[in-house]
Order: structure tokens, then C-alpha cells, then sequence
């Protein structure tokens, strides 16, 4: 896959893609598709993301290397992964606490320090970090989240997240910029995800 032609251009997010093996991501028996473009199953129902989307919305974000990021859905950790090679520091919420912990595995095997993990709803955000510089979240919200929009800096803070029917069918990537109390929004790309849910599992789902 030729991420540049299709139109991931920022050379930072390219030099971390290329940085993270996503075979350390997915899981054994997809090894051989590890550098397809590809969504692939992980565990718990979910999947790793496909690369070109994990490339495009990367760059979407606009990320400095003083940054501060929140991401929502850490799932195999890959996108978790990329956005620590960029940011200062990664906040990462996933609902189930398996897929997390195969994540905490992974960031510890390949050295990351800059990555605080935490099981629980990220639809209601991580309060006691806010604000954030950015935040991106990897599941697909019917609306976008409030408390998710009050976290978000208002000194020109991004947000950029899949919104959009939980089918899958109807699904777009938008983009939040704010600053002070106003923000504007835009429509980047079609994209599908599995749905962002709210609360953390019970037993019986997993
Ligand atoms: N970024 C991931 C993609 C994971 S798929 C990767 O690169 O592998 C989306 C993930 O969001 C799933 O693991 C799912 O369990 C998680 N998720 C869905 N709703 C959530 C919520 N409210 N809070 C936290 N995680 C959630």
C-alpha cells in the first residue's frame, strides 16, 4: 500500500508508521495480513484498524511533539502505538479490560514510556487529565461526545472522530477545531468502524 499516493503526505506520520511493526498488533493467525490495508479481527469482537485510516486520520489531527492526546479505543494499541511516537504523551482508554491488557503488553515489549492506559467508558472522556491538545477517537459515536468536546483544549484544540450509524453503512471522519467557546466542524472522509458504546462490559459480552 502506497500510503503517500493515497494521500497521507505528512512525512512525521509517514516516519511512524513505517516505525511500528503492526505484526507485534494483530493477531497470530492474521500475521501473514499484518501489511495488507487491511481492518483485521482482534479480540473481543473488534478490530485493528485499517492503515491508510490510521494514516489519514493521524495527520488529520495536526499533532505537535509538545502535544498532549487523548485517544478513545485502544483495541490492539497500534493507533495508541503511532500517536506516541508524535505526541508528548498518549492517554488511552479502552471498554474491555482483555484487549487492554494485550495493549499494555505490547507498549511495554516495544520500550513506549509516554503511554498512561486506562480501562473504562471513554465516551465520558478521562476529566481528571482535561484539557487535551488532541483527541482521537477509534470508535464510531452516533453524535459527538460532550463531555469529549468540554475536554478538549480551548486554545486550539482537534478533535477528529468516525461519526455515524452503528451499521457501519454510514460513517464519515470528522474533524472539531476549537478555540475560546466556538468551535467549527468538518466532514474529512467516509470511514467504518465498530460502534464507540457506552459503559464497560459485563461479563456475559465478552
Ligand atoms: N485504534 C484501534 C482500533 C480499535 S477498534 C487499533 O488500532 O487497534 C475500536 C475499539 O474501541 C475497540 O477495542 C472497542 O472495544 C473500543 N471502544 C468502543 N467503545 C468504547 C468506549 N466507550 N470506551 C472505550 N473504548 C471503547
Amino acid at each position: 500500500m502506497d500510503l503517500r499516493n493515497a494521500g497521507v503526505t505528512d512525512t512525521r506520520v509517514l516516519a511512524a508508521i513505517e516505525r511500528i511493526p503492526r505484526e507485534t498488533f494483530v493477531e497470530e493467525a492474521f500475521l501473514d495480513q499484518a501489511y495488507a490495508n487491511q481492518a483485521l479481527p482482534i479480540n473481543c469482537g473488534q478490530t485493528i484498524s485499517q492503515p491508510l485510516v490510521v494514516g489519514l486520520m493521524t495527520q488529520a489531527l495536526e499533532l505537535g511533539d509538545r502535544q498532549k492526546v487523548l485517544e478513545v479505543g485502544t483495541g490492539s494499541g497500534y493507533q495508541t502505538a503511532i500517536l506516541s511516537k508524535l505526541a508528548r504523551r498518549v492517554y488511552t482508554i479502552e471498554r474491555h479490560r482483555d484487549l487492554m491488557a494485550d495493549a499494555e503488553q505490547r507498549f511495554k515489549a516495544l520500550k513506549f514510556h509516554n503511554i498512561t492506559t486506562m480501562v473504562g467508558d471513554g465516551y465520558k472522556g478521562w476529566g481528571a487529565q482535561a484539557p487535551f491538545d488532541r483527541i482521537l477517537v477509534t470508535a464510531a459515536a452516533r453524535i459527538v461526545p460532550p463531555d469529549l468536546v468540554a475536554q478538549l483544549s480551548d486554545e486550539g484544540g482537534i478533535m477528529v472522530l468516525p461519526v455515524g450509524d452503528s451499521s457501519g453503512l454510514q460513517q464519515e471522519v470528522i474533524r472539531v477545531r476549537k478555540d475560546g467557546k466556538q468551535f467549527k466542524s468538518e466532514r474529512l472522509f467516509p470511514v467504518r468502524f465498530v460502534p464507540l458504546v457506552q459503559g464497560v462490559p459485563q461479563e456475559s459480552e465478552k
